[in-house]
């Protein structure tokens, strides 16, 4: 696998709070201006960057002065420390690269802004004129307004998607964590480091706990659900160590972290789009027939449908479960649930009967659906 930072075009680096923010004595600024020095020089080669940055939870609580874990925080609680620490962040990003000639351009994104296409195509054209101007896009979930539904909740997954949608080379996760364990290496001794990882296979999913650190969302478990939309979608992805000064040129040089490989077929635009959809409604289970069908490149015909899961209106995404209850792929679903529960298993001639002569031909159409997800 290439592992030569350099060589990669355009790269997404998603920096954990932990990182940035000591609980003791806040914001870590000799590592910041350290992590900016190190996107200095790859800015110089001709490489753009791009920052998804978490901590702003973490520095609001800090000078709200409000103590405790996550977890004992209301949703609103965390969304006002959110308002109060994004200013000190993006003020953080700003002042540093500013010392070192670059600028920063602030972008919160909410989950619909991914989500649906036509703003999925705005927020994509801004962050590409920052981009043409030279500044570094420093990116947030918009935390102060995103509710519990709606909302990412963590930056692995949403670094994720700002990579796909912008068409990253490279995807760099630096976190406390320096890769992926066969099992979670705090607790258990047996535990092997493994540096790469070809495809991610249900045996890579299953290496995933839910381990969490005081302010950080995210665990490995979202981290290997952003290595899948960020590989399907073409881009290289690296879950290493941000705890060290100069955290680029580290790993640059060779330090500890797991490389996840680019797809060896990246899917289309707007297939990139469905593979990484965040927000899934519900589910429909085929037979192994339907299966066979979809595999070699057909859509999904009512027919082939043996359930419909879940509440979710026309052109929502929905998981293709196989008949095993494991899932295969995604795609969107031509017929509200209601509709779709009805006409599960019929032939097109029983459902016109049933629904009238207004009847789509397919349950999820090839072009709308991606297999492997
Ligand atoms: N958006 C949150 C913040 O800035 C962090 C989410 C995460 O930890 O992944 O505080």
């Amino acid at each position: 696998m290439n592992r030569n930072i350099e060589s990669y075009p355009r790269i997404v680096i998603k920096i954990g709070s932990a990182l940035l923010v000591n609980q003791d004595t806040g914001l870590r600024r000799k590592w910041l201006q350290s992590l900016v020095e190190d996107i200095a020089a790859i800015k110089q080669g001709g490489q753009e960057v791009l920052i998804v940055s978490s901590g702003a939870i973490a520095l609001g609580r800090r000078e709200l002065n409000v103590t405790g874990t996550h977890g004992t925080l209301k949703l609103e609680e965390s969304q006002a420390a959110a308002a109060v620490g994004q200013i000190s962040l993006s003020r953080a990003y700003a002042e540093t690269l500013g010392q070192l000639g670059m600028i920063a351009g602030q972008i919160l994104l909410t989950l619909g802004d991914t989500e649906t296409r036509r703003r999925y195509l705005n927020a994509r054209a801004t962050i590409n004129a920052l981009l043409q101007w030279g500044a570094v896009p420093i990116i947030n979930e918009n935390d102060s307004v995103a509710t519990s539904e709606i909302r990412y909740g963590d930056n692995d997954r949403l670094a994720a998607r700002v990579a796909s949608m912008v068409g990253a080379d490279l995807l760099l996760l630096l976190s406390d964590v320096d890769g992926l364990y066969t099992s979670a290496p705090e607790t258990n001794v047996t535990a092997e480091f493994i540096p790469e990882v070809e495809s991610i296979t249900r045996e890579i999913e299953a290496m995933a706990g839910e381990a969490t650190t005081l302010f950080s969302r995210g665990g490995m478990k979202t981290k290997i659900e952003a290595a899948k939309i960020a590989t399907a979608a073409g881009s290289t992805m690296v879950i290493g160590s941000g705890i060290t000064d100069h955290p680029l040129t580290a790993i640059a040089n060779g330090a500890r972290s797991t490389w996840f490989a680019p797809s060896a077929n990246p899917i289309n635009e707007r297939k990139k789009w469905i593979a990484g959809g965040l927000d899934v409604s519900g589910s429909v289970q085929i037979d192994g027939g339907a299966m066979m069908a979809l595999e070699s490149g057909k859509s999904l015909l009512p027919a082939g449908v043996t359930e419909v899961i879940g509440d979710f209106s026309r052109g929502d995404t929905v998981d293709i479960l196989g008949p095993s209850g494991h899932k295969i792929g995604r795609g969107l679903i031509e017929y509200d649930s209601t509709d779709a529960g009805k006409i599960a298993g019929l032939k097109s001639s029983q459902i016109e009967k049933l629904i009238g002569p207004s009847i789509r031909s397919a349950m999820i159409h090839r072009d709308d659906m991606v297999l492997h997800v």
